[in-house]
């Protein structure tokens, strides 16, 4: 099983080369953000809201200052918007109060803020300070059980699980690779199985559609010609960026 996962990984790392965390982002606080608007919404949507949050309140000092209603409509089209606002006033003012205005870079600190749990904190490790983080996310625990690496519904768990079959420094790139595997191929209702890189290596092929004309339509994202979810993609992104909101 360990070394079919460590050739998935491989294999992923092929095909994705360009994979990266999916939220817009230019800095620790606004990836912070980012990941608590991201909760029951898609990271399209978060990328298209937090370029008018972002320019209203660009410092941690500035957002713990904002008046609630004007935030509230801001962030109104990620949903939930009336706690994520209380998240997002509380986090602020805890990085003022507490942390000189500064998102800190240790996981303890990070988990004590308002609204930040350990998948929002190991997001916001692995990709604004290099420290090795797994993110188990919906689509991480799906394709790992689909690969059988475990059974284990709980992300603690699985993370666990994970943690062992990869060394610290493939934690990183490895969620990002699994992630837009299972956003644009693995799916949660219809994998794209006849249409998948990978499908050698799963030891559920054939769950979903593996007639490769029919599985090929299924794909999303660069992998069906379509717009990522970034407005503001890597250099090295092979897709469109993602349009602004309103703009289609
Ligand atoms: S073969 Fe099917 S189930 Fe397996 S990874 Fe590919 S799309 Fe997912």
């Amino acid at each position: 099983m360990v070394r079919r996962a460590r050739r998935i990984n491989r294999e992923l790392a092929e095909v994705y080369p360009y994979a990266h965390p999916e939220l817009d982002f230019r800095n620790p606080f606004e990836l912070l953000c980012a990941t608590v608007l991201s909760a029951q919404t898609t990271d399209l949507r978060v990328n298209q809201t937090t370029p008018a949050l972002f320019a209203a309140y660009p410092t941690p000092e500035d957002m713990a200052a904002a008046v609630p209603e004007e935030m509230e409509e801001l962030i109104r089209p990620t949903g939930f918007f009336r706690a994520k606002t209380k998240s997002l006033l509380g986090l602020s003012a805890a990085l003022r109060d507490e942390f000189g205005g500064e998102v800190p870079g240790r996981l303890d600190d990070l988990v004590k803020l308002p609204g930040v749990g350990r998948k929002t904190a190991n997001v916001v490790l692995g990709n604004a300070f290099g420290v090795p983080g797994i993110t188990v996310d919906t689509h991480f625990g799906r394709l790992v059980r689909r690969w059988k690496w475990t059974d284990e519904e709980d992300p603690v768990k699985v993370e666990a699980v994970v943690a062992d079959i990869f060394p610290k420094s493939e934690w990183t790139m490895l969620s990002h690779r699994v992630i837009f595997h299972g956003r644009r191929v693995c799916h949660a209702r219809k994998p794209a199985c006849g249409a998948c890189p990978i499908a050698p290596l799963c030891p559920s092929y054939g769950e979903g559609e593996t007639d490769p004309e029919k599985a090929r339509k299924l794909l999303k994202y660069e992998m069906g010609g379509q717009p990522g979810q970034r407005l503001s993609p890597p250099a090295d992104y092979p897709g469109k960026p993602a349009p602004a909101l309103g703009a289609g």
